[in-house]
């Protein structure tokens, strides 16, 4: 099995070791083996959403070479002063639509939110499991690879660490609230509404602007403008997925028309029902944290190469790129035709 590693210096999780890899029998190069009538080519369903015809419309299943495995213990252990654990966890793929080739931004304002509340109740059910620590969703649009790169799909890792970008998120939204005794992202919200520069678009319950420090040209967030540190709570409530669904396929269809090849991840809270370190872990995160949704469009750019490790070098500046976003006003496309 992988074994998770901690640098020390960085606090970086590094996964080290071979991939397990399922047989040759479900990776089919030829065929896309997301598409319905393929299962077989895929380990079987996790979660079926069947349709009224009584097939499925959303599936998930587990990634056939999963980065983290779910079978086993984390074997903690330190060798000297190092620290390391088995890769355990979950790596969920989640197909979208039984259509070839349609992409979320796509979908009706319906199917989007069907999608976002299977992402809910898989984060949910993952937070189940003690052993982890952190739920990951996120989605890779668009790259050429095998053909169900063209299949729209997202992944969902939970893993027994938290991820160093978010804990880097959690730490300093928790100084900032040590210090203020307010929610970082609320007080952003509130700057960015008296001065709406960076503001895409405002709906009912969200809203997208660019970051004042956006790293990638055209980067959007989704925030709720209620305070919530949890996407999968927040989404329990009425009305919810479908206010959310709403915004997030007109900023996808946004960024589309900056480039097809984007980048989508889902920041929420910890796993709080997870086995603890200490009593007081991130204890205060539901006050200090505010949930969403970062999306990037993948733009042929200066290689990583030229800019410094540590920095970002972004050409296109938050208030640029949010004049360029809110006009390409997407066109009213509804639902696509049927299969
Ligand atoms: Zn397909
Ligand atoms: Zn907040
Ligand atoms: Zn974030």
């Amino acid at each position: 099995m992988a074994e998770l590693r901690l640098d020390p210096i960085q606090r970086r999780w590094v996964i080290t070791g071979k991939r397990p890899t399922l047989p040759a029998a479900f990776d089919s190069g030829v065929e896309c083996p997301f598409c319905p009538g393929h299962e077989h080519y895929t380990p079987p369903s996790i979660y079926e959403r069947k349709g009224a015809d009584g097939r499925w419309d959303i599936r998930v299943f587990p990634d056939r070479s999963p980065l983290f495995r779910i079978e086993g213990d984390l074997d903690r252990a330190g060798e000297g002063m190092f620290d390391r654990m088995n890769a355990l966890g979950a790596h969920e793929i989640l197909v979208a639509t039984r259509r070839h080739g349609v992409t979320l931004a796509q979908f009706s304002v319906e199917e989007v939110a069907e999608v976002i509340q299977v992402y809910r109740d898989r984060i949910l059910d993952l937070k189940r499991d003690h052993r982890f620590r952190y739920v990951y969703l996120f989605k890779v649009q668009g790259r050429s690879g095998p053909p169900s790169q063209e299949h729209s799909c997202s992944q969902i890792l939970a893993t027994p660490v938290v991820p160093g970008v978010v804990e880097a998120e959690f730490r300093w939204s928790q100084f900032y609230f040590r210090r203020k005794e307010r929610c970082i992202f609320c007080d952003i919200l509130q700057q960015e509404r008296e001065s709406p520069r960076r503001i895409v678009e405002e709906v009912e319950g969200f809203i997208s602007f660019c970051p004042y420090a956006a790293r990638f040209p055209y980067e959007l967030w989704i925030l709720p403008t209620e305070h919530s540190s949890s996407f999968e709570q927040d989404l329990m409530a009425p009305g919810r997925a479908s206010q959310l669904a709403d915004i997030l396929k007109s900023s996808l269809r946004r960024i589309e028309r900056i480039s097809p090849r984007l980048r989508m991840v889902i920041h929420t809270e910890p796993n709080m029902d997870a086995k603890r370190p200490t009593e007081d872990w991130w204890k205060t995160i539901r006050e200090d944290y505010h949930w969403h949704i970062e999306i990037v469009p993948e733009l042929e750019t200066d290689p990583v190469y030229l800019v410094p490790e540590g920095f970002y070098f972004n050409p296109i500046s938050a208030e640029e790129a949010a004049v360029v976003l809110r006009a390409l006003e997407p066109d009213s496309g509804g639902a696509l035709p049927e299969e």
